[in-house]
């Protein structure tokens, strides 16, 4: 492991950050609390802040200039938590009920203001310009918070960028990544389902949406498994289906809602799946003499890795934890991930780190007992900032590209 001087020693500092963050969580654009933090810390480190660019109010850039001439790169950490209930018994666990960070993005966050405060300590050693972008709501709600950036404009004169997300299918010290399409486009949908609400003893006289909503879950298993090309992947999941009062028994509810996502990595497949998706609810709703509506959110695009960017990367990061730890994903992975926004207007590239605790069972992201190995963050940070500076050595983009 060769980690850069003076990185493992912000470990103490990165950690408490994240586990503030981490006891604090917030859902995606309510970020407050932890947008504050980070400017705070930002301006502490001299960085210029650059806030209120955008709808979403809690995006937070630091803006480190050398005043040497060089290209913009852009390095980027989420800061949303998910709406889930945090089952650790550990002393950062959250403090919100309902909300948890079980996905990593406080040791994102944590880690990218590590790096910052590491390129603020080493300015005289660079230039060009890094622009340290803090996004809120990865994990939605739609439009998402990437989105919303990019098209504020405020990455325009970027050249290249980095994203990184910690995984827990390897524990600190393995860095993987993947050349070309490296992940999956994401649309979440609604199903609301409404009809003529009964007592649950003469269901003859209104309709039973709780048995419309099982058959639409049935049948929405059979798009991937029986009409789509076999060749062709994709997932459709119901994550949540709700009807009625928690423990009524004698009333048959008038509404129902049924959400969950869609995973694709083609677009004709993509808008196959939504317009079966729509027949099949239609169809099972005339059936049962209700009204159904299929409200699509599509959320972002495939992610594709730039392949010069991720070369590059790929060398800095193994500089970091060696060719033997470096590990090139062959597949594309289901999982989406909105920084694909970004890597569509700007040669980029996304890596992920391994954070999986080295005792006791892994629970992985989105585990309501998920946590991480806070060893891995000074490799991620590391690897980061090495990358940033290898990009900061090549020449900016040209206008023409842009
Ligand atoms: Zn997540
Ligand atoms: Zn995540």
């Amino acid at each position: 492991m060769n980690l850069l001087p003076g990185m493992e020693e912000l470990l103490p500092q990165v950690s408490s950050w994240r586990r503030e963050i981490h006891a604090h969580p917030e859902l995606g654009f309510q970020e407050v609390r932890t947008s504050a933090l980070v400017r705070r810390e930002l301006e502490a480190m001299g960085l210029e802040l650059i806030t209120d660019f955008c709808e979403a109010k809690t995006a937070v850039i630091g803006l480190l200039r050398t005043g040497r001439e060089g290209p913009v790169v852009a390095l980027r950490a989420d800061m949303d938590a998910l709406p889930m209930q945090d089952e650790k018994d550990v002393p950062y666990r959250s403090q919100n009920p309902g909300v948890c960070h079980a996905c990593g993005h406080d040791a994102h966050t944590a880690a990218l203001l590590g790096v910052a405060r590491w390129c603020s300590d080493h300015r005289e050693e660079l230039h060009g310009t890094l622009k340290f972008v803090f996004q809120p709501a990865e994990e939605g709600p739609a439009p998402g918070g990437a989105k919303l950036i990019v098209e504020s404009g405020i990455l325009d004169d970027v050249d290249y960028m980095v994203g990184a997300h910690q995984a827990s299918a390897a524990g600190p010290g393995y860095i993987m990544t993947k050349s070309g399409v490296a992940a999956a486009s994401g649309d979440f949908f609604d199903i609301h389902l409404s009809g003529k609400g009964t007592h649950g003893a003469s269901p003859d006289c209104g309709n039973d949406l709780i048995v419309t909503a099982s058959q639409i879950v049935e049948a929405l298993q059979t798009i991937v498994s029986r009409r789509l090309d076999p060749l062709q992947p994709a997932v459709v999941s119901v994550c949540s289906l709700h009807a009625g009062e928690p423990g009524a028994k004698n009333v048959l509810p008038a509404k129902a809602i049924l959400s969950g996502t869609v995973r694709t990595f083609d677009e004709g497949v993509r808008d196959k799946v939504f317009e079966l998706m729509e027949q099949m609810v239609q169809n099972i709703c005339a059936l049962n003499g209700c009204t159904g509506t299929l409200d699509r959110q599509p959320m972002f695009p495939s992610l594709a890795n730039d392949p010069r960017v991720t070369a590059l990367v790929i060398d800095a990061a193994a500089d970091v934890v060696g060719r033997d730890h470096m590990i090139l994903i062959d597949q594309p992975s289901t999982g989406s991930e909105d920084f694909a926004w970004y890597s569509q207007r700007i040669p980029s590239c996304f890596y992920m780190f391994g954070a999986a605790p080295s005792s006791g069972p892994v629970y992985g992201g989105h585990h309501p007992k998920f946590d991480l190995d806070e060893n891995a963050l000074p490799v991620t940070m590391s690897v980061m900032a090495r990358a940033a500076m290898v990009l900061l050595d090549q020449a900016p983009r040209k206008k023409s590209d842009r």
